[in-house]
Protein backbone atom coordinates (compact mmCIF):
# COMPACT_ATOMS: atom_id res chain seq x y z
CA UNK A 1 0.00 0.00 0.00
CA UNK A 2 1.31 3.19 -1.09
CA UNK A 3 1.32 5.99 1.50
CA UNK A 4 2.22 9.80 0.54
CA UNK A 5 3.47 12.88 2.67
CA UNK A 6 3.22 15.92 2.22
CA UNK A 7 6.47 17.76 2.50
CA UNK A 8 7.27 19.39 5.69
CA UNK A 9 3.38 19.39 6.89
CA UNK A 10 4.09 15.72 8.26
CA UNK A 11 0.42 14.70 6.97
CA UNK A 12 0.89 11.08 5.26
CA UNK A 13 -1.77 9.76 3.86
CA UNK A 14 -2.75 6.87 1.38
CA UNK A 15 -1.88 7.94 -2.19
CA UNK A 16 -5.01 8.37 -3.06
CA UNK A 17 -6.80 11.85 -2.33
CA UNK A 18 -10.46 12.07 -3.04
CA UNK A 19 -10.95 14.93 -5.30
CA UNK A 20 -14.73 16.66 -4.10
CA UNK A 21 -15.09 18.88 -7.63
CA UNK A 22 -17.70 16.02 -9.25
CA UNK A 23 -20.10 15.32 -6.26
CA UNK A 24 -21.47 18.67 -7.10
CA UNK A 25 -23.15 16.39 -9.73
CA UNK A 26 -24.78 13.69 -7.56
CA UNK A 27 -26.86 14.12 -5.06
CA UNK A 28 -26.78 14.64 -1.39
CA UNK A 29 -27.42 11.51 -0.20
CA UNK A 30 -25.33 9.70 -3.06
CA UNK A 31 -22.45 11.79 -2.15
CA UNK A 32 -22.38 10.99 1.65
CA UNK A 33 -22.79 7.45 0.90
CA UNK A 34 -19.52 8.01 -2.00
CA UNK A 35 -17.36 9.56 0.66
CA UNK A 36 -17.79 7.19 3.41
CA UNK A 37 -17.41 4.17 0.88
CA UNK A 38 -13.69 6.12 0.41
CA UNK A 39 -13.34 6.65 4.12
CA UNK A 40 -13.71 3.08 4.76
CA UNK A 41 -11.54 2.06 1.41
CA UNK A 42 -8.64 3.86 3.26
CA UNK A 43 -9.14 7.37 2.21
CA UNK A 44 -8.35 9.91 4.44
CA UNK A 45 -7.40 13.01 2.22
CA UNK A 46 -10.23 15.26 1.14
CA UNK A 47 -10.22 18.03 -1.28
CA UNK A 48 -12.90 20.83 -1.96
CA UNK A 49 -13.11 24.09 -2.63
CA UNK A 50 -15.68 27.13 -1.39
CA UNK A 51 -16.37 27.69 -5.64
CA UNK A 52 -18.21 24.01 -5.81
CA UNK A 53 -21.34 25.28 -5.31
CA UNK A 54 -22.33 22.03 -2.78
CA UNK A 55 -19.46 19.93 -2.16
CA UNK A 56 -17.90 21.52 1.31
CA UNK A 57 -21.17 20.60 2.85
CA UNK A 58 -22.05 17.58 1.02
CA UNK A 59 -18.54 16.78 2.71
CA UNK A 60 -19.50 18.23 5.92
CA UNK A 61 -22.05 15.76 6.70
CA UNK A 62 -19.96 13.15 5.30
CA UNK A 63 -17.17 13.27 7.93
CA UNK A 64 -18.90 14.31 10.79
CA UNK A 65 -17.86 12.11 13.63
CA UNK A 66 -14.73 10.81 11.58
CA UNK A 67 -13.34 14.82 11.48
CA UNK A 68 -10.60 13.28 13.69
CA UNK A 69 -9.47 10.89 11.40
CA UNK A 70 -9.26 12.84 7.78
CA UNK A 71 -7.36 15.37 6.48
CA UNK A 72 -9.63 18.22 4.45
CA UNK A 73 -8.51 20.51 2.37
CA UNK A 74 -10.17 24.04 0.60
CA UNK A 75 -9.55 26.60 -1.55
CA UNK A 76 -10.81 29.82 -1.48
CA UNK A 77 -10.99 32.56 -4.64
CA UNK A 78 -10.76 35.73 -2.61
CA UNK A 79 -10.31 38.69 -3.86
CA UNK A 80 -8.88 40.53 -0.41
CA UNK A 81 -8.42 39.99 3.59
CA UNK A 82 -12.24 40.63 4.15
CA UNK A 83 -13.47 37.73 1.28
CA UNK A 84 -10.89 35.21 3.08
CA UNK A 85 -12.34 35.69 6.35
CA UNK A 86 -15.85 35.58 4.92
CA UNK A 87 -15.34 32.33 2.64
CA UNK A 88 -13.28 30.93 5.76
CA UNK A 89 -16.29 31.21 7.90
CA UNK A 90 -18.47 29.33 5.50
CA UNK A 91 -16.07 26.90 4.63
CA UNK A 92 -16.06 25.44 7.77
CA UNK A 93 -19.80 26.31 8.64
CA UNK A 94 -20.40 23.68 5.45
CA UNK A 95 -17.82 21.41 6.57
CA UNK A 96 -19.17 21.43 10.36
CA UNK A 97 -15.54 22.00 11.70
CA UNK A 98 -13.65 24.19 13.29
CA UNK A 99 -10.08 23.90 11.49
CA UNK A 100 -9.01 23.16 8.05
CA UNK A 101 -6.01 21.02 7.50
CA UNK A 102 -4.60 22.84 3.94
CA UNK A 103 -6.11 26.16 3.01
CA UNK A 104 -5.17 26.86 -0.32
CA UNK A 105 -5.17 29.96 -2.38
CA UNK A 106 -7.52 28.83 -5.54
CA UNK A 107 -5.71 29.55 -8.94
CA UNK A 108 -4.92 32.66 -8.57
CA UNK A 109 -3.36 34.86 -11.30
CA UNK A 110 -0.42 36.52 -8.85
CA UNK A 111 1.35 34.90 -6.04
CA UNK A 112 -0.18 36.03 -2.56
CA UNK A 113 2.50 37.35 -0.46
CA UNK A 114 2.58 39.81 2.56
CA UNK A 115 2.40 43.13 2.08
CA UNK A 116 1.09 42.65 -1.85
CA UNK A 117 -1.86 45.05 -1.00
CA UNK A 118 -4.36 42.77 -1.13
CA UNK A 119 -4.18 41.26 2.41
CA UNK A 120 -4.50 37.68 1.27
CA UNK A 121 -1.64 36.27 2.74
CA UNK A 122 -1.93 38.39 5.86
CA UNK A 123 -5.11 37.02 6.55
CA UNK A 124 -4.08 33.24 6.09
CA UNK A 125 -1.20 33.82 8.43
CA UNK A 126 -3.90 35.54 10.89
CA UNK A 127 -6.15 32.29 10.31
CA UNK A 128 -3.05 30.07 11.19
CA UNK A 129 -2.53 31.57 13.84
CA UNK A 130 -5.99 31.49 15.27
CA UNK A 131 -5.89 27.59 14.40
CA UNK A 132 -8.50 27.64 11.82
CA UNK A 133 -6.24 26.16 9.54
CA UNK A 134 -3.28 23.89 9.75
CA UNK A 135 -1.46 24.51 6.22
CA UNK A 136 -1.05 27.48 3.70
CA UNK A 137 -0.87 26.19 0.24
CA UNK A 138 -2.17 27.33 -3.46
CA UNK A 139 -3.29 25.92 -6.63
CA UNK A 140 -2.65 27.01 -10.26
CA UNK A 141 -2.39 26.10 -13.37
CA UNK A 142 0.58 28.38 -14.40
CA UNK A 143 3.97 27.09 -14.19
CA UNK A 144 5.68 30.44 -14.06
CA UNK A 145 3.14 31.25 -10.80
CA UNK A 146 3.60 27.70 -9.73
CA UNK A 147 7.58 28.54 -9.76
CA UNK A 148 7.08 31.69 -8.02
CA UNK A 149 5.38 29.97 -4.75
CA UNK A 150 8.07 27.75 -4.44
CA UNK A 151 10.70 30.07 -4.38
CA UNK A 152 8.92 32.22 -2.11
CA UNK A 153 9.36 30.16 0.73
CA UNK A 154 5.87 30.58 1.87
CA UNK A 155 3.74 27.73 0.82
CA UNK A 156 3.62 24.37 2.55
CA UNK A 157 1.97 22.87 -0.62
CA UNK A 158 1.09 23.69 -4.24
CA UNK A 159 -1.77 21.71 -6.30
CA UNK A 160 -1.05 21.64 -9.54
CA UNK A 161 -2.31 19.56 -12.70
CA UNK A 162 -0.16 16.63 -13.52
CA UNK A 163 -0.65 13.19 -15.14
CA UNK A 164 0.94 10.71 -17.22
CA UNK A 165 0.77 13.54 -20.58
CA UNK A 166 3.24 15.75 -17.83
CA UNK A 167 5.89 17.77 -19.51
CA UNK A 168 9.80 18.03 -18.39
CA UNK A 169 8.92 21.34 -17.13
CA UNK A 170 5.93 19.74 -15.15
CA UNK A 171 7.97 17.13 -14.12
CA UNK A 172 10.68 19.93 -12.75
CA UNK A 173 7.97 22.11 -11.07
CA UNK A 174 7.26 18.62 -8.95
CA UNK A 175 11.07 18.09 -8.16
CA UNK A 176 11.24 21.07 -6.69
CA UNK A 177 9.05 21.41 -4.61
CA UNK A 178 10.30 18.10 -3.10
CA UNK A 179 13.82 19.98 -2.59
CA UNK A 180 11.72 23.25 -0.92
CA UNK A 181 9.95 20.62 1.24
CA UNK A 182 6.33 21.44 -0.09
CA UNK A 183 4.04 18.86 -0.76
CA UNK A 184 2.83 18.33 -4.25
CA UNK A 185 -0.99 17.61 -4.90
CA UNK A 186 -1.57 16.39 -8.51
CA UNK A 187 -5.29 17.71 -9.66
CA UNK A 188 -6.33 16.64 -13.18
CA UNK A 189 -5.06 13.19 -12.55
CA UNK A 190 -6.62 12.11 -15.42
CA UNK A 191 -6.77 14.98 -17.61
CA UNK A 192 -10.30 16.13 -17.01
CA UNK A 193 -11.73 12.84 -18.25
CA UNK A 194 -9.44 12.46 -21.47
CA UNK A 195 -7.60 9.74 -19.51
CA UNK A 196 -9.63 6.67 -19.76
CA UNK A 197 -7.27 4.12 -18.20
CA UNK A 198 -6.52 4.48 -14.26
CA UNK A 199 -4.68 1.92 -14.36
CA UNK A 200 -1.95 3.82 -16.36
CA UNK A 201 -2.78 6.96 -14.59
CA UNK A 202 -1.92 5.55 -11.08
CA UNK A 203 0.88 3.26 -12.36
CA UNK A 204 2.48 6.53 -13.80
CA UNK A 205 2.25 8.29 -10.41
CA UNK A 206 3.44 5.75 -8.58
CA UNK A 207 6.70 6.28 -9.51
CA UNK A 208 6.74 9.86 -7.83
CA UNK A 209 6.60 9.29 -4.39
CA UNK A 210 5.90 12.51 -2.92
CA UNK A 211 3.12 13.36 -5.51
CA UNK A 212 -0.20 13.18 -3.85
CA UNK A 213 -3.07 12.80 -6.77
CA UNK A 214 -6.68 13.89 -5.88
CA UNK A 215 -9.02 11.52 -8.23
CA UNK A 216 -12.36 13.06 -8.68
CA UNK A 217 -14.72 10.44 -8.61
CA UNK A 218 -18.77 10.46 -8.47
CA UNK A 219 -19.25 6.61 -8.82
CA UNK A 220 -18.78 4.33 -7.14
CA UNK A 221 -17.40 1.37 -9.79
CA UNK A 222 -14.82 4.65 -10.49
CA UNK A 223 -13.62 5.13 -6.77
CA UNK A 224 -13.58 1.26 -6.48
CA UNK A 225 -10.99 1.18 -8.94
CA UNK A 226 -8.82 3.23 -7.22
CA UNK A 227 -9.56 1.31 -4.09
CA UNK A 228 -8.28 -1.69 -5.57
CA UNK A 229 -4.73 -0.44 -6.70
CA UNK A 230 -3.92 -0.40 -2.79
CA UNK A 231 -3.66 -3.89 -2.54
CA UNK A 232 -3.06 -4.63 -6.38
CA UNK A 233 -1.30 -1.85 -7.20
CA UNK A 234 -0.92 -2.30 -11.45
CA UNK A 235 2.91 -2.52 -12.48
CA UNK A 236 4.22 0.61 -14.77
CA UNK A 237 4.97 -2.16 -17.37
CA UNK A 238 5.47 -2.33 -21.10
CA UNK A 239 2.17 -2.15 -21.99
CA UNK A 240 0.74 0.41 -19.63
CA UNK A 241 4.00 2.27 -21.48
CA UNK A 242 3.03 1.74 -24.90
CA UNK A 243 -0.68 3.15 -24.07
CA UNK A 244 0.96 6.28 -22.38
CA UNK A 245 3.29 6.91 -25.43
CA UNK A 246 0.17 6.72 -27.68
CA UNK A 247 -1.60 8.90 -25.87
CA UNK A 248 1.09 11.26 -25.49
CA UNK A 249 1.88 11.23 -28.86
CA UNK A 250 -2.62 11.96 -29.21
CA UNK A 251 -2.72 14.36 -27.05
CA UNK A 252 1.06 16.62 -27.84
CA UNK A 253 0.74 20.29 -27.85
CA UNK A 254 -2.32 22.77 -27.24
CA UNK A 255 -5.54 20.50 -26.09
CA UNK A 256 -8.39 21.76 -23.99
CA UNK A 257 -7.94 20.31 -20.78
CA UNK A 258 -11.60 21.30 -20.01
CA UNK A 259 -11.23 23.07 -16.29
CA UNK A 260 -13.56 25.81 -17.63
CA UNK A 261 -11.52 28.98 -16.31
CA UNK A 262 -12.39 30.38 -19.50
CA UNK A 263 -15.64 30.80 -18.45
CA UNK A 264 -18.72 32.18 -18.33
CA UNK A 265 -18.98 32.99 -22.09
CA UNK A 266 -21.22 35.80 -22.89
CA UNK A 267 -22.69 33.53 -26.03
CA UNK A 268 -23.35 30.63 -23.55
CA UNK A 269 -21.45 28.32 -25.12
CA UNK A 270 -20.48 25.75 -23.09
CA UNK A 271 -16.62 26.12 -24.32
CA UNK A 272 -14.50 23.49 -21.32
CA UNK A 273 -16.17 20.24 -23.00
CA UNK A 274 -16.99 22.20 -26.78
CA UNK A 275 -13.67 23.13 -27.13
CA UNK A 276 -11.91 19.15 -26.94
CA UNK A 277 -15.05 17.71 -28.48
CA UNK A 278 -12.87 16.11 -31.54
CA UNK A 279 -10.78 14.42 -28.51
CA UNK A 280 -13.77 13.65 -26.41
CA UNK A 281 -15.61 12.09 -29.29
CA UNK A 282 -13.12 9.76 -30.38
CA UNK A 283 -11.98 8.78 -26.71
CA UNK A 284 -15.10 8.29 -24.94
CA UNK A 285 -18.28 6.20 -25.99
CA UNK A 286 -19.07 8.49 -29.10
CA UNK A 287 -22.81 8.20 -28.55
CA UNK A 288 -22.74 10.21 -25.82
CA UNK A 289 -21.18 12.92 -27.70
CA UNK A 290 -23.75 13.02 -30.42
CA UNK A 291 -27.06 13.45 -28.58
CA UNK A 292 -29.55 16.13 -29.43
CA UNK A 293 -28.34 18.02 -26.33
CA UNK A 294 -24.39 17.41 -27.23
CA UNK A 295 -25.54 18.69 -31.19
CA UNK A 296 -27.01 21.76 -29.53
CA UNK A 297 -24.41 22.77 -27.32
CA UNK A 298 -22.34 22.68 -30.77
CA UNK A 299 -23.71 24.56 -32.71
CA UNK A 300 -24.24 27.12 -30.01
CA UNK A 301 -19.98 27.46 -31.51
CA UNK A 302 -21.84 29.79 -34.17
CA UNK A 303 -22.94 32.12 -31.55
CA UNK A 304 -19.55 33.15 -30.68
CA UNK A 305 -19.04 36.65 -30.59
CA UNK A 306 -15.13 36.47 -30.92
CA UNK A 307 -15.08 38.61 -27.96
CA UNK A 308 -11.32 36.64 -27.18
CA UNK A 309 -12.58 36.44 -22.89
CA UNK A 310 -11.74 33.30 -22.98
CA UNK A 311 -8.62 33.26 -24.68
CA UNK A 312 -6.98 35.87 -22.59
CA UNK A 313 -8.16 34.00 -19.53
CA UNK A 314 -6.87 30.21 -20.84
CA UNK A 315 -4.48 29.35 -18.41
CA UNK A 316 -2.90 27.44 -21.11
CA UNK A 317 -2.17 30.52 -23.57
CA UNK A 318 -4.84 28.01 -25.84
CA UNK A 319 -6.33 30.16 -28.80
CA UNK A 320 -10.10 29.25 -27.48
CA UNK A 321 -12.14 30.69 -30.29
CA UNK A 322 -9.63 28.62 -32.97
CA UNK A 323 -10.15 25.36 -31.20
CA UNK A 324 -13.77 26.04 -30.82
CA UNK A 325 -14.15 26.69 -34.70
CA UNK A 326 -12.29 23.42 -35.09
CA UNK A 327 -13.64 21.32 -33.07
CA UNK A 328 -16.69 22.42 -34.59
CA UNK A 329 -16.18 21.82 -38.04
CA UNK A 330 -14.79 18.14 -36.85
CA UNK A 331 -17.98 17.83 -35.77
CA UNK A 332 -20.00 18.86 -38.46
CA UNK A 333 -17.93 16.45 -40.60
CA UNK A 334 -18.47 13.34 -37.70
CA UNK A 335 -22.21 13.93 -38.25
CA UNK A 336 -22.11 14.11 -42.02
CA UNK A 337 -20.57 10.83 -41.99
CA UNK A 338 -17.03 11.12 -41.60
CA UNK A 339 -15.44 7.87 -39.85
CA UNK A 340 -13.32 8.90 -36.88
S1 LIG B 1 -14.70 34.44 -27.99
FE1 LIG B 1 -16.60 33.30 -28.33
S2 LIG B 1 -16.38 31.47 -27.06
FE2 LIG B 1 -14.89 32.97 -26.32
S3 LIG B 1 -15.95 34.03 -24.63
FE3 LIG B 1 -16.24 35.25 -26.49
S4 LIG B 1 -18.20 34.50 -27.31
FE4 LIG B 1 -17.51 32.96 -25.83
S1 LIG C 1 -10.01 26.63 -23.26
FE1 LIG C 1 -8.42 26.78 -21.66
S2 LIG C 1 -9.47 27.69 -19.89
FE2 LIG C 1 -11.06 26.97 -21.28
S3 LIG C 1 -11.60 24.94 -20.55
FE3 LIG C 1 -10.04 24.67 -22.16
S4 LIG C 1 -8.07 24.63 -21.07
FE4 LIG C 1 -9.58 25.46 -19.63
Amino acid sequence: MLKVTLGKTGITVDKNGFGALPIQRISQQEAVRLIRRAYEGGITYFDTARAYSDSEIKLGEALEGIRGKVFIASKTAAKDGGEFRKDLETSLRNLRTDYIDVHQFHNPSFCPKPGDGTGLYEAMLEAKAQGKIRHIGITNHRLSIAHEAVASGLYETLQFPFCYLATEKDIALAEACKAAGMGFIAMKALSGGLIGDSRAAYAYLAQFGHILPIWGVQRESELDEFLSYRDNPPAYDDAIRELIERDRRMLSGDFCRGCGYCMPCPAGIEINNCARMSLMIRRSPSALQLTPEAQAKMKKIEDCLHCNQCRSKCPYGLDTPALLAKNYEDYKEILAGKAF
